[in-house]
């Protein structure tokens, strides 16, 4: 016997057709005699149609900032999380299965006060471990906790999959198991590049940066607290016949495992591809150089709450004026040049300039730490196909290029053939 947990995403939970789908995946690790708990996404799209009718609401005359309480944010788009666990409580439940839904607030799921994008800090995972042990299948609403204000609070887009970890971690399960609408995680997305490849095993450190740099199979918080809590992760798919064979081997379940780097025996030097789109470009030209510049600058955008990303600074020819460009995410551009027009006399730069609707394509892998030339044969490869860079960054165990939005696809599957991770 294992306690499993299950969590079904928004295309796994889609209609009522799907949501009795869950539930048989549900009813075989129950009939196979293990305790489960189950996390649900809302149903899919319905996330985004409550996040725009937030964003919607018309405006009071004369103003045209965007204007709205992120604890009524969370409010309403916490809505749809609530809907499915009771809707699969029901379909669990008319399967002859003791089952019982539970909100964030209920448990509860202590979150900060980051409405909108809050952080787990602590799950009692007391009652829902005694009723396992009675029998009982708690199904639990994602995305969603109790923030210190005694309100809901919502974990930030993707959120079910780290509510799924942090139960799991919570209840001490022997296996989260997160469904999607793919079998696992690939090389690069499958829905762009129909030759990607599922990978059996994938390390934390590479499924980390994937997800940063935009594959949006996990959340990136759910996969932090994998590799934290040591959680034995699966991605797989809801998709699959329920009782089809081997769907509930109990170690080697179909899908992929996030696991130690050291549980990989045969690492490759190149895992997968990873893209963002919306990335947009700023540049600040003739900036004095001198110190304290960078500081004058990315101060006041943090505190505004801009994520900045990529960072290229030019060595100066004579030591006086450099240009620096940087990328933040497009919905964030007329935040950004806002504030430095703002601090244009504290900063000291001559003209802005910015460019919207680009894509940020990554190449990752943890051979690379010890393999040269891997960044070379993908300038290389863009190259032939006349995409031109815009700006590089790289670490460890990743290389990140800007490019025109237009050549995303192009560039994906560029790399992916470039690096042999195509399918045969
Ligand atoms: P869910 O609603 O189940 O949480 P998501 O849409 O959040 O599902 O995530 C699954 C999607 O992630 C897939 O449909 C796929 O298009 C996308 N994806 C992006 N990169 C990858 C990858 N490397 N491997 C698998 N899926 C990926
Ligand atoms: N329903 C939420 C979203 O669409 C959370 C999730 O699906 O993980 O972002
Ligand atoms: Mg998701």
């Amino acid at each position: 016997m294992a306690r499993i947990v299950m969590k079904f995403g928004g295309t796994s939970v889609a209609d009522l057709n799907r949501i009795h789908n869950v539930a048989r995946h549900v009813k075989r690790e129950v009939d196979a005699g293990h305790e489960v708990a189950v996390v649900v996404s809302a149903m899919s799209g319905k996330t985004n149609e409550l996040v725009g009718w937030v964003e919607n609401m018309p405006k009071v005359a004369g103003s045209n900032a965007p204007f709205y309480d992120a604890r009524e944010y969370d409010a309403v788009v916490a809505s749809g999380e609530q809907v499915t666990s009771g809707l699969l409580a029901i379909a669990l439940q008319s399967m002859g299965i003791n089952a019982r839904s539970w909100q964030g607030w209920q448990l509860p799921i202590r979150t900060d006060n980051a409405h909108g994008a809050a952080r787990i800090l602590d799950i009692d995972g007391t009652d829902i471990t005694r009723r396992m042990g009675e029998g009982q299948v708690a199904v639990v609403a994602g995305f969603q906790g109790l923030g210190p204000d005694n309100r809901l609070a919502t974990l930030g887009r993707g959120g079910s999959d780290t509510s799924a970890v942090a139960i799991a971690a919570a209840v001490k399960a022997d296996r989260c198991d997160i469904y999607t609408d793919v079998a696992g995680v690939y090389t690069t997305d499958p829905r762009i590049e129909p030759k990607a490849r599922r990978l059996k095993k994938i390390a934390f450190e590479e499924m980390l940066e994937m997800a940063s740099l935009g594959a949006k199979v996990l959340q990136v918080r759910s996969v932090e607290l994998a590799m934290v809590h040591k959680v034995r992760t699966f991605v797989r798919s809801s998709f699959e016949d329920p009782d089809a064979p081997g769907m509930g081997d109990l170690m080697n379940p179909p899908g992929t495992l996030i696991c130690d780097e050291d549980e990989i025996v045969e690492q490759e030097v190149v895992t997968g591809i990873a893209y963002a789109k919306d990335e947009a470009q700023i540049s600040l030209r003739r900036l004095a150089d001198r110190p304290g510049v960078s500081a004058a600058i990315f101060g006041p955008l943090a505190e505004a709450h801009i994520n900045v990303d990529m960072i290229v600074q030019n060595i100066s020819e004579d030591g006086s004026k450099t240009d620096m460009t940087f990328t933040v995410p497009s919905g964030d551009v007329d935040k950004a040049l806002r504030v430095l027009g703002d601090n244009k006399e504290k900063i000291g730069y001559d003209v802005i300039q910015s460019e919207s609707g680009l894509v940020k394509v990554s190449v990752i892998g943890i051979g690379m730490r010890s393999h040269a030339g891997v960044a070379a044969s993908a300038f290389r490869a863009l190259a032939d196909k006349g995409i031109n860079i815009k700006a590089i960054t790289t670490s460890e165990i990743k290389i990140s290029i800007l490019i025109d939005g237009p050549y995303a696809e192009l560039a994906v599957r560029t790399l992916h053939s470039t690096y042999g991770l195509d399918k045969s």
